[in-house]
């Protein structure tokens, strides 16, 4: 650099996830004409070119919905970033530098200035032995197609089958009741004999719901055993086989495919071990979600502990909407830095849940309010359509549930776009 050059301020962002596109959006809302001069350079790290709706992921097991209205393609999305795809591999915290390893099989060095680690969340597969080689996962975006793509295919192939088979879904909170009901639902329209069972290791189904709203989690129960999922409460998967399961009491369950949805865990990226985190592995954050002792390092979302704004005691949930909150208080407070300006604590209040556990039926919670039937599950169909990452991702949902309640599934033979990343490792903007 000259002596008349000014250098431009670099801003990476570690994942594509809920907390990396709101911290991006509030950066490209408060930055606006600087982002698009260059004048500030945004670099965004993810391994697929998509991002996936979880909230949907129900819906597209069922076959309700194809899973492209659960993918938003990250190149629009990030229109003033660029966009890497690969694994953030190191993190030197003294150079301000992240190694990547790309898609392309390349390593990049991306220096910053100011960092955001929005790498969520894994599978726990060190704690629960054979997840890995066995079980069935839906944490990122290649898993759930997999899981999909093999769940169709192997409820065909039980049409003749003899005797019934049997599913298991481990994990009794939102995820795994949500997944046992689509799956059940599934099982249904297929007509085939098969019976969709759910193991959790805790005294109750729901138990996050208890506290407050132990109706709303009975009724879900209630629902969930209509549906026909068989639950089996106090049953804690210790391994997973390639036949099934064995308990924490040493029980053996034979099942024809397990799908895991009982907890995570936190990677550790090289170089940021020295980092304070809390006894699960989540960064310790500041109030303004900077970490302690590193004011040009940001966390958001799932890999984030950050207290809940109005009882300092207990954490935010680790949830989509709360991610997002996360991911655009921290995208302000970048901004505000670039200004020599002080940034905010994070401040949000919170909105509630739901689960969808059949058309029509499930359960909500909004601010507090216990929701049932079709007022419960429109107002999750209207707020997961709202906090799609795009509003063409919305129409595209609304109009594909549109088709699904005049009759239409997506049951395998449809095409689905392939999200591993392929011909390179940046996304061009065009
Ligand atoms: C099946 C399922 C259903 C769910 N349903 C709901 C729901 O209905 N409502 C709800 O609110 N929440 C739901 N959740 C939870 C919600 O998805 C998470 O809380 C949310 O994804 C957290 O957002 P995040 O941005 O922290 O992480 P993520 O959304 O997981 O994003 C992290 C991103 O970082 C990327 N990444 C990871 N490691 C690296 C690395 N080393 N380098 C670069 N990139 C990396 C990942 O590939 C990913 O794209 C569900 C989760 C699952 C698994």
């Amino acid at each position: 650099m000259t002596g008349t050059e000014v250098a431009v301020p670099r801003i990476v962002i570690l994942g594509a996830g809920y907390a990396g596109i709101d911290a991006y959006k509030a950066l490209a809302r408060r930055l606006g004409s600087r982002l698009r001069r260059g004048e500030v350079q945004v670099t965004v790290v993810n391994p697929d070119p998509y991002h996936t709706f979880h909230g949907w992921t129900g819906e597209v097991l069922s076959g309700r919905l194809p899973l492209s209205a659960a993918l938003t393609p990250l190149a629009p999305l990030f229109r003033w970033a660029r966009v890497v795809l690969g694994h953030a591999a190191h993190v030197d915290l003294v150079a301000r530098t992240v190694t990547v390893q790309a898609a392309d099989g390349q390593t990049r060095t991306l220096p910053y200035d100011q960092l955001l680690i929005g790498t969520g969340s894994a599978d726990p597969f060190a704690r629960v032995p054979g997840l890995r080689e066995h079980g069935w996962k839906l944490k990122n975006t290649r898993d759930m197609q997999l899981f999909r793509d093999h769940l169709h295919g192997w409820l065909s192939g039980r049409a003749t089958a003899p005797e019934p088979g049997r599913i298991l879904v481990v994990g009794g909170g939102f995820a795994g009741v949500e997944m046992a009901a689509a799956i059940c639902e599934l099982v249904d329209a297929r007509r085939v004999a098969v019976e969709t069972e759910l193991y959790t290791s805790a005294p109750h189904l729901l138990e996050a719901l208890r506290p407050h709203q132990s109706r709303l989690a009975d009724h879900a129960a209630g629902e969930l055993g209509r549906l026909g999922v068989k639950v089996r409460t106090g049953a804690g998967v210790r391994e997973i086989t390639p036949r099934g399961v064995v308990l924490s009491s040493g029980e053996v369950q034979e099942f024809g495919l397990v799908l895991y949805t009982a907890g995570v865990s936190y990677d550790v990226l090289l170089g940021t071990e020295a980092l304070q985190r809390d006894e699960r592995g989540r960064l310790v954050v500041e109030d303004d979600l900077r970490l302690p002792g590193h004011p040009e390092v940001w966390a958001a979302g799932d890999t984030a502990r950050v207290p809940l704004p109005r009882d300092r005691r207990e954490l935010c949930p680790a949830n989509a909407l709360w991610a997002m909150k996360q991911g655009m208080c921290v995208g302000n407070n970048m901004a505000a830095a670039l200004k020599g300006q002080p940034g905010r604590p994070f401040a949000y209040g919170g909105l509630g849940q739901a689960a969808s556990l059949r058309v029509g039926g499930g359960v909500a919670e909004l601010k507090g309010l216990p929701l049932t039937g079709w007022t419960g599950w429109l107002m999750r169909l209207g707020f997961f359509v709202w906090y799609m990452p795009t509003k063409e991702g919305g129409v595209r949902v609304l109009r594909a549930w549109a088709g699904s309640l005049s009759g239409r599934r997506h049951l395998g033979a449809v095409p689905e776009p392939r999200t591993e990343a392929t011909g390179g490792a940046e996304l061009s903007r065009s």
